[in-house]
């Protein structure tokens, strides 16, 4: 008797006719002989509706408020589901994260789970029952509840996994599996049978948002197989697991973006040690998090003046830059620019580590449409350059053209 945490996302119980699907194919896993957990995101939307409300009544709603209000997205789902399968004559329970054991830490709207005490799921699988988990969510140590980031509910379902050591984490979802890039973006992106769990890593950063980073990492670190595929659809999905050989024959294996970066720069700041450490500490006090970053050697020499550039999250744009005018004199600085109109493209492989020239050959794909390069920045297994937003899908068709992403290994 096999042990499988399903995960459902927003899309796949987007209705009330979605949820009954998804409860059916639920209930087919258990008669198969399998124990089945299952966790749900909130229907599609619906988080960012209450969102919205949120921030109709202010910009900055206090975000131990907003965990109140955005964990009812996944509370409403859970229920449904847990009606549905009863009406079916299936016995099931749901759980709100903190029923579940879920135990974060206090960091309201992006919390990271501490740890997980199963055993009342364990107990209700023990009797027969499919228990359903509010995705998403936690408690912190006051009791309060707290919710874990945009997608957390990749993360809840992992984590679930790893805790009752689940023999495998299936990730139903709107698309049949990881493609070569979005394939909603690219009508030639290719479905992969497996992607190693380092490429997936870099692609969740990058911006591929079919599976939360932090799931990936968590799966990673654990070894645990975990199966994306589509909720309304039998096929097999893709394998996300430990790098094989045969992954490593093709450079490229992925092509992803993201929307949501902004970049900031300081004018004319002094080129000696410290300066940097001072700029990001100011940055990182905040919890905002940078991605890029960029200084030349000043041209005439340590102690002038040079620029300084780093990349962060569109929605800590107007923070971070509000943040350095306030200590610009401090750091001797001119004067803080920005830049939100950008986007990030990044190709993304292990096999990148022995194959030379995929960078020129990236940039002169980008050249020749005529997309002008911001920002470079690279890792052993990817590279990412910043552009203007309007170029994001064509330079994502562009790239998967260029690297021949629609054959698969061996054509
Ligand atoms: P869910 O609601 O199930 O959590 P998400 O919207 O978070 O689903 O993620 C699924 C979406 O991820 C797809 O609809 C697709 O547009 C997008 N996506 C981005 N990159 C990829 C990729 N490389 N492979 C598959 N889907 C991708
Ligand atoms: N409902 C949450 C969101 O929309 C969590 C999730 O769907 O994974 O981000
Ligand atoms: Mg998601």
């Amino acid at each position: 008797m096999a042990l499988i945490v399903q995960k459902y996302g927003g899309s796949s119980v987007a209705t009330l006719d979605l949820i009954s699907g998804v409860v059916k194919r639920a209930i087919a896993t258990k008669n198969q002989g399998n124990r089945v957990v299952v966790v749900l995101s909130a229907m599609k939307g619906e988080t960012d509706r209450l969102l919205s409300l949120a921030r109709q009544v202010t910009l900055n709603p206090d975000p131990r408020e907003l965990d109140s209000i955005l964990t009812t997205g996944e509370q409403i789902s859970c229920a449904l589901f847990a009606i549905t399968a009863q009406t079916l004559g299936e016995k099931v329970k749901s759980f709100l994260g903190h029923q579940a054991g879920i135990h974060t830490d206090d960091i309201h709207t992006k919390a990271r789970i501490v740890n997980i005490d199963p055993s009342r799921l364990i107990t209700e699988l023990a009797k027969d029952r499919i228990a359903v988990v509010a995705g998403f969510q936690g408690v912190d140590r006051l009791g309060d509840v707290t919710t874990l980031g945009r997608g957390g509910s990749d993360t809840t379902a992992v984590a679930l996994a790893i805790a009752l050591k689940a023999d495998i984490c299936e990730i139903y979802t709107d698309v049949d599996g990881i493609y070569t890039t979005d394939p909603n973006i690219c009508a030639r992106a290719r479905k992969m049978e497996k992607i190693s769990y380092e490429e997936m890593l870099e692609l969740s950063s990058l911006g591929a948002k079919v599976m939360e980073i932090r799931s990936v990492e968590l799966g990673m670190n654990y070894g645990l197989k975990i199966h994306v595929r589509h909720a309304h659809s039998p096929s097999q999905g893709t394998i996300i697991c430990q790098e094989d050989p045969s992954m490593e024959k093709t450079p490229v294996r992925g092509v992803t973006h993201s929307m949501n970066e902004a970049r900031i720069t300081l004018i004319k700041v002094r080129d000696q040690p410290g300066v940097a450490a001072r700029i990001l500490s100011v940055v990182s006090k905040a919890d905002i998090v940078v991605d890029m970053i960029i200084q030349n050697k000043s041209v005439n020499g340590e102690g002038q003046f040079t620029n300084f550039s780093f990349t962060v999250p569109s929605s800590d744009y107007a923070r971070t830059k509000e943040l350095l005018e306030g200590v610009l004199s401090d750091l001797q600085a001119e004067r803080v620019i920005g830049d939100d109109n950008i986007a990030k493209i990044s190709i993304v492989g292990t096999g990148m580590r022995n194959h030379a020239g995929v960078a020129a050959k990236m940039f002169q794909a980008l050249a020749l449409e005529g997309i002008n390069i911001n920002m470079i920045s690279t890792s052993e297994i990817k590279i990412s350059c910043i552009i203007e937003k309007k170029y994001a899908e064509l330079a994502v068709r562009v790239l998967h053209e260029a690297f021949e992403l629609h054959k698969a290994p061996g054509d």
